[in-house]
């Protein structure tokens, strides 16, 4: 099996979690890592960080020639608030993370999903979180460096993720 900074593809994966600035200015920083905690994702790795312009260009690179791009970089740049860089481990972590976080316009997102029960414009969706296999491994590099992702076993694993 395919096996990158991503994990194993379909197996135990790792996802690119993102709490932006303006969910960082609304306290929901707590309320992120609860939901993704509870389920029994593994947080492998965080850090507060305010993404210097390049790293915001290269993240966001795919939306270039979209009208709202240059105030998408600029409003996770502004460094009014830090970005909270996250990578969370688990099986179908990232398909799962995408209907936790909810959909991209928030006002299409299912209450019970994050964007859904917090946020109300697309330009202000607070969270952001790896959409496939190939943009998860490529958005933990940008990222993070390898020694920032720890590899560790919950204790109590096996009441978590059963082998059959
Ligand atoms: P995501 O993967 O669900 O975050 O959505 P996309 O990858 O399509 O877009 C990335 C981010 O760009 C979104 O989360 C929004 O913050 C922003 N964005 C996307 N579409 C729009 C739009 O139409 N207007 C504005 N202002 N921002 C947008
Ligand atoms: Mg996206």
């Amino acid at each position: 099996p395919l096996k990158t900074a991503a994990g194993v593809k379909g197996g135990v994966e790792r996802t690119f979690i993102a709490i932006k600035p303006d969910g960082v200015q609304r306290g929901m920083i707590s309320e992120v890592i609860h939901r993704f905690e509870r389920k029994g994702y593994k947080l492998v790795a965080i850090k507060a960080i305010v993404p210097p312009k390049a790293l915001a260009e290269e993240h966001y690179g795919d939306l270039k020639a979209r009208p709202f791009y240059p105030g998408l970089v600029s409003y996770m740049t502004s460094g009014k608030a830090p970005v909270i860089a996250m990578v969370w481990e688990g099986v179908d972590v990232i398909r799962q993370g995408r209907r936790i976080i909810g959909a991209t316009n928030p006002l299409d997102a299912e209450p019970g999903s994050i964007r859904g029960d917090y946020t109300i414009s697309v330009g202000r969706n607070a969270i952001h979180g790896s959409d496939s296999f190939e943009s998860a491994t490529i958005e933990i590099g940008l990222w993070f460096k390898p020694e920032e992702v720890y590899n560790w076993q919950f204790a109590h694993a096996e009441w978590i993720e059963s082998k059959n």
